[in-house]
């Protein structure tokens, strides 16, 4: 027999020193997702569709702080910190 766990995603805004983050949190184990891991945008905000080729990891934790811990540490260093600087500079100029 196998157990898989199958995640029932809710919008979450995680808050922190003042940082806040919107991303999907787990209605019955409480996990917070990371939101860029995971894609939070389409996975539970319904702010985009989902992407065809996006690399999804899984990433998840019990506290805001251990979540805002990973993305500084993973997201915001070397490869993936100049990704993520060119998503957001192009998000901007979207915007404007
Ligand atoms: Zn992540």
């Amino acid at each position: 027999m196998a157990y898989v766990w199958e995640p029932r995603w809710e919008p979450y805004i995680v808050e922190v020193d003042g940082i806040k983050i919107r991303t999907c949190r787990d209605k019955t184990t409480g996990m917070i997702a990371c939101p860029i891991c995971i894609h939070a945008a389409s996975k539970c905000l319904d702010l985009s569709k989902e992407p065809h080729n996006y690399n999804y990891e899984n990433s998840f934790f019990f506290s805001p702080v251990d979540l805002i811990i990973h993305i500084r540490e993973y997201h915001f260093r070397g490869k993936n910190a100049k990704i993520l600087r060119e998503k957001l500079a192009e998000t901007a100029r979207k915007k404007r």
